[in-house]
């Protein structure tokens, strides 16, 4: 974390877990245990259906509810997906895009996310633009590479005003729901490359701005290490997010 450049973010992303009333229970034990810890932003990001009463039970705490996915067109015939005008209706200003689940179950590609990414945006939400390698990219060294492509065609035609209001995830794809976490010194080395990729593309103090969470299996016992990484300025938390106590300690560590 570089505090007196960036906004540290931890971020949990519910996935397909919790509903209305499990939510609600969860959100109202985490809150005292979170109250007053404001060196980072806290935000969930929940099922479609459980954003309101996730809402109204983090109402008036330092907790904020996002959306795990916004489609990149406003309306129109597009079954079972929702607009980001719809998200914002209902006072949603955080989503997430391009998460690896997205990518590799539901045929998400670096264009639909970037449509995404486009449409968010311009609806004056902030992204949460998830991006990462898989193992046999990480195993052929070509990381850098495969983030560097990644970030480009995510972010293509998204302005410098723009990328304000956008958080990159680094997620390397084997660490996510795995266990295996990246190494600090890998997640802050990868972090580090992106951020020179968005130099390159934003100018440096752009970049310096810009917080890039690490994402994949990072929990109560690995956030400390992980976030000590002065590129690491967050992070997106899968399994550790469904558990107060395990979220708390992430929270903790980034204070
Ligand atoms: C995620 O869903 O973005 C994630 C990082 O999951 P986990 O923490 O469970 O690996």
């Amino acid at each position: 974390m570089n505090t007196a450049k960036r906004r540290t973010v931890i971020a949990g992303n519910w996935k397909m877990n919790f509903t209305p009333d499990q939510a609600t229970a969860f959100i109202n034990e985490l809150k005292p245990m979170v109250a007053g810890k404001d060196n980072c932003d806290i935000i969930f990001c929940a099922p479609y259906v459980t954003i309101a009463a996730a809402q109204a039970a983090a109402q008036g705490s330092n907790i904020k509810i996002g959306a795990e996915n916004v489609h990149f067109a406003p309306n129109g015939a597009y079954t079972g997906e929702v607009s980001a005008e719809m998200l914002k209706a209902i006072g949603v200003e955080y989503v997430i895009i391009g998460h690896s689940e997205r990518r590799q179950y539901f045929g998400e590609t670096d264009e639909t996310v970037n449509l995404r990414t486009k449409a968010a945006l311009a609806a004056g939400m902030t992204v949460i633009l998830c991006l990462g390698e898989v193992k046999e990219q990480r195993l052929a060294g070509i990381t850098d590479e495969v983030v560097a492509m990644q970030t480009k065609l995510d972010l293509a035609g998204v302005s410098a005003e723009e990328l304000k209001r956008v958080i990159i995830a680094y997620e390397p794809v084997w660490a996510i729901g795995t266990g295996l976490t990246a190494t600090p010194e890998q997640a802050e080395e990868t972090c580090a490359s992106i951020r020179r990729v968005v130099a390159s593309m934003y100018g440096n103090d752009a970049a310096e701005a810009l917080t890039i969470q690490y994402g994949g299996s990072m929990n109560d016992a690995n956030a400390a290490d992980l976030l000590a990484k002065t590129n690491v300025d967050g992070g997106l938390i899968g399994g550790a997010s469904l558990v107060a106590k395990k979220f708390t300690a992430i929270v903790d560590a980034a204070q």
